[in-house]
Parts: C-alpha cells; structure tokens; sequence
C-alpha cells in the first residue's frame, strides 16, 4: 500500500547568477501569472498544493524561492532552459541556505550529483572563492556538469572521487572552512518514495539502513578532518532515526570538538555541526 498525502506544491527557485527577482516576477507577470505577494503561514503554502491555475507565491522561509501550483510545467520555459529558473523543492534548498559560506570561501560539496546544491551554494558565494564538488558516479557527475554550465556556475571543481578518499592533508583543502554532506540515503522521507514499512522485511530494511547509516557516519566524520572547516551540514532525505538523529549522536561522541544545532525539524533533518 502507498502512503499519500496532499501534494506539494511546485518549487523554482531563482537563480541569482543569472537573474534577480525583480526580472523574474516582471517576466511572470508579463506571461499571465498573478503574483500573490510573499506566503504569509505554511498552510498557505500547504493549500497552495491543491491550487491550480497561473497565480504563484514568494515562499515564507527561503530567499528566491517561488511557489507555483504542482501542475505548472517549466520543463520548455525560455527562463529554465537559460538557467535563470532552477527546478528545487524547498527541502531540497535547505542545507546550503543553512551552511551559508560567505562570499569567496572555500568549500566542500562531498557528494554532490546533480548538483542542484552546487549550484546553490555558488549563488551563495556568488561565484568567487571554490566549491570542491565530488561524487562516485560517472553519469549523474555528466548531468552534473550540463546543470552547472546552464546555471553559470564557474566556481566548481567536479571530481568523480570517493569523497573518503579526499585527503584532508592535501594543501589544496587547506582553507576549506564549510563542507555539506549530502549522502545516498533510504529517500525515506521523499514524497514519492514514502512507503508503508511493511514494503520491505524487516530485516531487509534494517540491513540498507544499517549500511547507508555507516557511510553516512564515515562522510560526515571525514568532513570533520579537514583542518579548516568550521561548519558542516549533514542532511538526508530519510525519516528514519538510523541515518539522521544516530549519525549525528555518534559523531559529536566520536568529535567532541565539535557541536551541533537542529535548525528546523520540519520536514527534512538539517543538522550543522561547527567548531
Ligand atoms: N547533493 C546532490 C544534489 O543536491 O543534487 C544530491 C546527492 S545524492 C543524495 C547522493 C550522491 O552521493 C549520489 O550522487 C551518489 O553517487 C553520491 N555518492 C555516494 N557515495 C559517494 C562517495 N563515497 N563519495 C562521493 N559521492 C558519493
């Protein structure tokens, strides 16, 4: 059985490398939109889920992220194509907003295909300084790669590298002061994917749990090893206890230097851990 809830609302966030949000609310309003102002409660957003019709929202918590009915279609929009609109659920925009580098620092995306929080984070940076972005998997770093250029991203520096592998002795990481770690994880808590438990055995989903859970302690202890880094944000998009609040325990044990706030506890485990 499929667990459903209402459905979410469609999320664009603009891409402040190319574009402001003066240009793209005049464009919206020049294609027939109504523009309803800046969200005013989270039922608003909620019920803006069941909207239909060419109105859209200012989301309530996230700069420059727009709120459109579920059905509005972007994919042959002149602004996507041209990367000035990038197509990223709220939750989704969360972990770099949160680790906030400040323009011209150094950082670490450590797993980091398709690279929608990539290109996020260079927004934040605004371009200067570096993002070392890694991920394992060839394709998804391609896709990667288009979804960088389109965004005007020139930041980056992609490596198709196990991120445990990355030394944190390497002079090149040296000034790295922010890391996010967004690993693989069980897509528990993503709206298409919530399953009733009962889809998988029991012991079936104990051992991937157990599994993703250990390399999500190893990404995140790595991270802590780099000389510089000060802030590190670990997200998933997993409900489950196993991979976010237990990581998170283990590694402040294993880490005492390092603390930890639970900045929203909505929707998404967003956990900073700094020095
Ligand atoms: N941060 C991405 C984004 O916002 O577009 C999504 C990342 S996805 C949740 C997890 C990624 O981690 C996958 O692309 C996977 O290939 C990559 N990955 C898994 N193990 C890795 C490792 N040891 N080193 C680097 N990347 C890894």
């Amino acid at each position: 059985p499929l667990m459903l809830g209402p459905a979410l609302p469609r999320y664009v966030r603009v891409n402040t490398l190319k574009t402001s949000m003066d240009d793209v609310l005049t464009y919206f309003k020049r294609q027939g939109y109504t523009y309803l102002g800046k969200a005013r409660s989270i039922k608003e957003l909620i019920d803006f889920g069941q909207k239909s019709g060419k109105s859209f929202l200012q989301d309530l918590h996230i700069p420059n992220l727009l709120v459109f009915p579920p059905s509005t279609d972007f994919h042959k929009d002149s602004l996507y194509t041209a990367g000035h609109l990038i197509l990223q659920d709220k939750a989704s925009c969360l972990p770099a907003l949160l680790l906030d580098p400040p323009v011209g620092s150094c950082v670490i995306d450590a797993c980091a295909a398709p690279g929608n929080k990539t290109s996020h984070l260079a927004a934040i940076v605004q371009n200067k300084g570096k993002i070392f972005a890694f991920d394992l998997d060839t394709k998804r770093l391609a896709t990667m790669s288009t979804l960088l250029l389109r965004a005007g991203v020139t930041c980056q520096e992609l490596a198709n590298q196990d991120f445990l592998t990355v030394s944190p002795c390497d002079p090149k990481y040296q000034k790295v002061s922010h890391i996010l770690v967004d690993p693989s994880c069980s897509g528990s808590g993503m709206p298409d994917r919530m399953r009733v438990l009962t889809e998988e055995s029991g012991s079936d989903q104990d051992e991937r749990l157990q599994a993703l859970s250990a390399f999500q302690r190893r990404a995140v202890s790595h991270a802590l090893r780099f000389p510089s880094v000060q802030y590190v944000v670990y997200s998933t998009c997993s409900i489950h206890q196993q991979e976010d609040e237990d990581v998170v325990k283990d590694i402040l044990e294993q880490h005492p230097d390092f603390r930890y706030v639970h900045i929203l506890s909505l929707w998404y485990t967003a956990i900073m851990l700094w020095r």
